[in-house]
């Protein structure tokens, strides 16, 4: 069965988002572990999260994608950047340890003039120290745009961070349709191309989950801006083919495209 849902508001709690999936045909969705501009988080409601561990069951949500805010920049040169997207990203997965089995996928971040080496370095070491051999969440990387200076935009960055984690079995990769197209990957015209790329230089062993997105901007552009799927440079066609590729059966497909609930059920209806 095809798992499919979209990027859902946390403000009301877990057992509201489980909700509002199966009112819109979805049977996974994402959601912000706090404000994305990164505020402190409400403290976890576990009587919501048991609440919704029963519904989630009863209405077979399988996994969930928790996304850090996107603020934080675990390679910046300010070690205090640093230092509080360490302690926002501790503080996730221990709350994160109230919904095990789920994922948590980060932007690994902006270089800002030191370079990719440099930022590979710090994303990593950042990670060896949240990561415990323990933990019930699998950490991912997210594949960038490549606006800016930001790190993650080519495979071979990613898999560098990976390859200097220590814990590997709780790291991987969220394949976002909208950035691996803007960062040069050709997905509209050659998607088992880039699969085959990503598998020989990460390990489709590694992918978690994916982003469904379309694209404002075209191939190469390195923009990251989303578009709704069939309104932009990639097209419905391209995004059914990957919701349904054989090579990534069993992923959760979150759409974050610019859409309310009304919007987000009929892309979903349409790729399934
Ligand atoms: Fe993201
Ligand atoms: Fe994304
Ligand atoms: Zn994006």
């Amino acid at each position: 069965m095809l798992k499919i849902g979209c990027h859902l508001s946390s403000s009301k709690g877990f057992l509201h988002m489980g909700k509002e999936a199966v009112s819109i045909g979805a049977n996974t969705f994402q959601f912000f572990t706090r404000n994305p501009r990164g505020s402190k988080a409400k403290p976890i409601d576990e009587e919501d999260v048991r609440a919704y561990l029963s519904y989630a069951k009863e209405h077979e949500i399988e996994r969930i994608v928790a996304h850090a805010p996107y603020t934080l920049n675990a390679c910046s040169a300010d070690e205090k950047v640093r230092e509080f997207a360490l302690m926002t990203m501790k503080d996730d997965l221990e709350r994160m340890e109230y919904l095990p089995g789920n994922v948590y996928n980060f932007h690994p971040g902006s270089h800002v003039g030191q370079g990719i080496e440099k930022g590979i370095d710090w994303i990593a070491s950042l990670l060896n120290e949240i990561l415990t051999p323990d933990q019930h969440t699998i950490v991912l990387l997210e594949t960038m745009s490549g606006k800016g200076s930001e790190v993650g935009s080519r495979f071979e960055e990613l898999a560098d961070i990976i390859e200097k984690v220590e814990c590997k079995e709780k790291i991987g990769v969220c394949f976002d349709t909208c950035h691996v197209y803007d960062a040069g990957y050709d997905i509209a015209g050659n998607l088992d191309g880039v699969l085959k790329e990503f598998d020989q230089i990460i390990g489709l062993e590694k992918l978690y989950a994916v982003h469904v997105n379309d694209t404002k901007n075209p191939f190469k552009s390195h923009k990251d801006r989303h578009e709704k799927i069939g309104e932009g440079y990639l097209g419905t066609e391209v995004l059914r083919k990957v919701v349904h590729h054989p090579l990534l059966a069993g992923l959760p497909f979150c759409l974050e495209t610019p859409n309310e609930l009304e919007g987000y059920a009929a892309e979903i209806k349409m790729l399934r």
